[in-house]
């Protein structure tokens, strides 16, 4: 099966924090964040990430853009799709950013690496800040953990990368023309960002507007109880990807926050 793969721009956002003094935070400005739609040969669609909210970008000092032609529904319904009848989302992972718009297909289930979900329990100090549990702790029943590399249909296979999250995943299209391979946000890591930002900030930041990027404890005990049920009976050791790993893998690699797809009708 070959599918017709849309880029869709769901607007913009800028990360930052304009802290007192010493505390200054890398701004992160103007970043275009796109989800993918695949539709097959038959009409039948699968979502690829479901983006951002503009009520819940991480730092105090954040803002995000999106004109009313780029809400997930209106763009979805552009291509001739209702996001009712969407029956399958790919995650590649859970960040804030890529996670938010799980909301718009209430049909769907959710394809996403369990080492994902493992992550959530072994953050770094303050990298909750990252998820946002909101966006899809009502839809756990939903979720299809997968344990490394699978095929999700014909044409489509997942790949568990690792490295920019613990369960991060790319996904490998059988394209009209060419593979396609969505990277989300593979490679990049966020092992910079740790160095460059002192304790104080942090301590700023959850005193402050930032507050409510941090998580309940209720939170991540539902999330618990849920995962204990749902665990894979085996859980692999899995190697991180390096870019020559990724390189490999199709012949058209995409990222999700790539200003170069600005106005490719599909791919
Ligand atoms: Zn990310």
């Amino acid at each position: 099966m070959r599918y017709r793969v849309y880029p869709l721009l769901t607007g913009h956002f800028t990360v930052a924090f304009n802290g007192k003094g010493d505390l200054k935070f890398p701004r992160v400005k103007d970043i275009p964040s796109y989800i993918f739609l695949l539709v097959d040969e038959n009409g039948e669609a699968v979502v690829v990430d479901t983006g951002f909210d503009l009520n819940h970008i991480p730092a105090p000092d954040s803002h995000g853009e999106r004109e009313p032609e780029q809400e997930i529904p209106y763009l979805i319904k552009q291509t001739g799709i209702d996001p009712l009848n969407v029956k399958k989302i790919i995650q590649t992972h859970l960040h804030w950013d890529h996670a938010a718009g799980i909301k718009h297909f209430p049909n769907a289930e959710i394809y996403l690496q369990a080492g994902e979900i493992e992550g959530l329990f072994n953050l770094r100090e303050y990298e909750e800040t990252s998820f946002c549990p909101a966006h899809w702790i009502d839809r756990l029943e939903n979720f299809i953990l997968l344990d490394g590399d699978h095929k999700i249909l014909p044409g489509i296979e997942v790949i568990r990368t690792g490295g920019h999250t613990q369960g991060h995943q790319a996904v490998k299209i059988e394209g009209e023309n060419q593979s396609i391979l969505l990277l989300g946000d593979s490679p990049f890591t966020y092992e910079w960002l740790w160095t460059l930002v002192p304790d104080a900030y942090w301590d700023e930041y959850r005193s402050g507007k930032g507050g409510k990027f941090f998580w309940t404890a209720e939170l991540l005990s539902v999330i618990d109880k849920w995962y204990k049920k749902m665990k894979p009976g085996s859980t692999r050791l899995l190697k991180d990807y390096t870019i020559d790993d990724l390189q490999s893998l199709g012949d058209m690699k995409v990222f999700s926050h790539d200003p170069g797809l600005k106005g490719k009708e599909y791919l």
